[in-house]
């Protein structure tokens, strides 16, 4: 049979799926159970040992998740992935499966909210310390680099600033280091940016946003580029027998398999931290990602059309203050979301509003098509104050330290009609700021 390599629009429809051999099911089956009946002993022991491929348990592996899983690595152009609960559990279990007790990772400081957290709060319980440094300067992720240091962690587009960060210098760090570069490419997904193609090793999402699309699932992914030699030395977990898994060594196991190539980092993230600490995704939720994914350049292109549109507009109105987009040319990273984001710079935005922090208030309650609440890349259009919601746990300091100032609103452009989202903030600026007397 002729084979061909399909493109982006073909594979979020196709990637992953087989025909189903039972009934012929067009859309992808939900696999509702905990267990799947092994065939006979001998099958049920090919497979409890890994030794043949097979479903066993849904907290390792569930027949829905894995058409999740192959579609997003297919889109990403990575090896193989993890569909996991959330994309809190996505970032912790990719730190996790490389940094233990004494090591050190350098991120970013511009971090989404929950992530500032469990890399200043709670990963340091276990051990696990972050420098976070000023991503402008790329030499800044090289100058915090120790012995110990395990990997750099970047996010696509900044929450909720929308800074872009030089992924080819920083990747060219990394590389130089022999440490893997992680990108949380939730902002971008992969229609508009595939992190593998500019010399990043690791990619995770909050699917929740744009895959899912329709702001009814929590969900994570990992995806392994499979491009990082994890036998350099750096990773001992890697290079010797683990003990928890019949003394396999993944690195020898699966870093070369003859049918996936390098999958070592994403089966270690299998089947050791989803086996021992189990945020598994549901099947029906894994169902509803896929629906997202069917459609996601679609919407990409939309919200990011209509998220410029409103850029261009909030830049020209007198009440606002500043706008941050990356896709103005008065942006300070035009030039780089050009290169990088060819197709746009997302749906997301922030500006601040004249008046600080009473203006942004009343205007973030006082809109009528965009929803006050937090979340983003929903297929509605969505409103929020960063300072008290996204950002609300962090103290004042460590909010001007990740660049969120008071009068500030993140917006987050659905896929409406254009006119009526610039039609409902205009209604929401006059309520505002009294402009009808
Ligand atoms: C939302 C988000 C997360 C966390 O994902 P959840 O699905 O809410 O757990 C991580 N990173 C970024 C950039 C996000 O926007």
């Amino acid at each position: 049979m002729a084979t061909r390599a399909f493109k982006f629009d073909t594979l979020q429809l196709h990637a992953g799926q087989q025909a189903d051999p039972a009934n012929g099911s067009c859309a992808v089956p939900i696999y509702q159970t905990a267990a799947f009946k092994f065939k006979d002993f001998h099958s049920a022991e090919l497979i409890a040992s890994g030794k043949e491929p097979g479903f066993e348990y849904s907290r390792i592996s569930n027949p829905t998740m894995d058409v999740l899983e192959r579609r997003i690595a297919a889109l990403e152009g990575g090896t193989a992935a993890l569909a996991v609960a959330s994309g809190a559990a996505a970032v912790s279990y990719a730190v996790m499966n490389i940094a233990q007790a004494g090591d050190e990772i350098v991120a970013a400081k511009s971090l989404y909210g929950g992530t500032y957290n469990l890399f200043t709060s709670t990963l340091p319980k276990f051990g696990v310390k972050t420098a976070l440094v000023d991503p402008d300067d790329a030499g800044n992720f090289e100058k915090a680099i120790t012995p110990d240091t395990k990997a750099i962690f970047v996010e696509v587009l900044g929450n909720p600033n929308m800074d872009v960060i030089d992924f080819e210098k920083v990747a060219r760090i990394a590389e130089k280091h022999r440490i893997p570069l992680i990108v949380d490419n939730t902002f971008a997904t992969p229609y508009l940016f595939r992190p593998f193609d500019y010399g990043a090793n690791i990619v995770v999402h909050s699917a929740t946003k744009y895959i899912g699309g329709h702001g009814t699932t929590i969900g994570g992914l990992i995806v392994d580029g499979g491009n990082f030699n994890w036998g350099n030395g750096r990773y001992p977990e890697f290079t010797t027998p683990d003990p928890s898994s019949a003394n396999q060594v993944f690195w020898d196991r699966w870093g070369n398999d003859p049918v996936l190539g390098n999958v070592a980092y994403i089966n270690k993230c299998r089947l050791h931290y989803m086996r021992d600490m189990g945020a598994a995704l549901s099947p029906f939720n894994a169902f509803l990602l896929l629906q997202g994914l069917e459609t996601l350049s679609y919407r990409m292109e939309k919200q990011t059309s209509n998220a410029l549109r409103i850029a261009e507009y909030l830049e020209k109105h007198p009440d606002v203050a500043w706008v941050s987009y990356p896709g103005l040319p008065s942006s300070p990273y035009y030039r780089q979301a050009k290169k990088y984001f060819p197709k746009g710079a997302s749906g997301i935005l922030s500006f601040g509003v004249k008046g600080g922090f009473e203006k942004a208030a009343s205007f973030v309650e006082s809109t009528s098509l965009f929803s006050f609440l937090a979340n983003v890349g929903d297929s509605r259009s969505l409103i929020v104050h960063p300072a008290t919601v996204t950002h609300g746990q962090l103290t004042e300091e460590q909010r001007r330290g990740a660049g969120i100032r008071p009068e500030q609103i993140r917006l987050s452009a659905g896929t409406e009609d254009i006119d009526d989202l610039l039609w409902d903030l205009e209604e929401t600026f006059k309520k505002v700021f009294h402009h009808n007397g």
